[in-house]
């Protein structure tokens, strides 16, 4: 890994080569990957509304075209820029059949059902007015087990009913959005606080077996290596 940038507002990594970690710091600290397809860039995440500056920067830095914006999942500090993103780029955005309505706008997240605490922090954040992303005029929409360019789409909902997860193969790399989190060195399961249905979530995570990966790539915190990834990951849950 090597750090090409570093501010107080975000930083820069080089994870290897063709894949890029655009970390930003305060308020939400939301990881967005950049990664290398043989036709140009794939965004994972777009952090939030007023990060789309700092990601076209890092995306020019490169010398490469952004081709594709995939979401996994509609909070606002995941899908926050993909609306001015793919308007400057062109890019064509992607996310979950089951979280477009909240990202093309025609629907609230506030409206979704979910645990107690998760409603609250929901209707909160709705009622001052941070819920739900820019809207995206045209958002394709994603389906368990397909293929875009080489990522291979897992639907893994529970933190959100449309959260996915993107698995390369070539890399043996997962990225996990916000089911997990590796923070203060520590990788740990995202049973907290936005995440509407744990249980659903905890079955999500069984789907993982299938995809042998040895680098996560989590919404949040840094990138997580080790021999086999995803037993790792498991063993968080006894
Ligand atoms: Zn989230
Ligand atoms: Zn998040």
């Amino acid at each position: 890994m090597t750090i090409l940038h570093k501010d107080i507002h975000h930083r820069v990594e080089l994870i290897e080569d063709g894949l890029w970690q655009i970390g930003f710091n305060f308020p939400t600290s939301t990881n967005c990957w950049l990664y290398q397809e043989s036709d140009g860039l794939v965004l994972v995440d777009t952090g939030n509304s007023w990060n789309h500056g700092t990601i076209l920067d890092t995306v020019e830095r490169t010398g490469q075209p952004l081709r594709k914006i995939i979401i996994t999942h509609a909070h606002p500090d995941h899908a926050g820029s993909a609306a001015a993103l793919s308007e400057a780029t062109g890019a064509t955005v992607y996310a979950h059949k089951e979280d477009v309505k909240y990202i093309n706008g025609t629907k609230s997240m506030a409206s979704l059902p979910g645990s107690i605490e998760s409603r609250l922090l929901h209707s909160t954040a709705d009622r001052i007015g941070i819920l739900n992303p820019s809207p995206v005029k045209n958002v394709l929409a994603l389906e368990d087990n397909q293929i875009v360019g080489t990522l291979h789409v897992i639907h893994t909902p529970g933190h959100t009913p449309g959260s996915i997860s993107l698995w390369s193969e070539k890399r043996k790399a997962l990225f996990v959005g916000d089911n997990a989190s590796n923070g203060w060195l520590r990788l740990r399961l995202n049973f907290s606080w936005f995440t509407l249905d744990c249980d659903r979530l905890k079955e999500s995570f069984s789907k993982y077996k299938r995809f042998p990966s040895s680098l996560l790539l989590p919404g949040h915190g840094a990138a997580y290596r080790s021999r086999d990834a995803v037993a790792d990951l498991l063993s968080l849950l006894h």
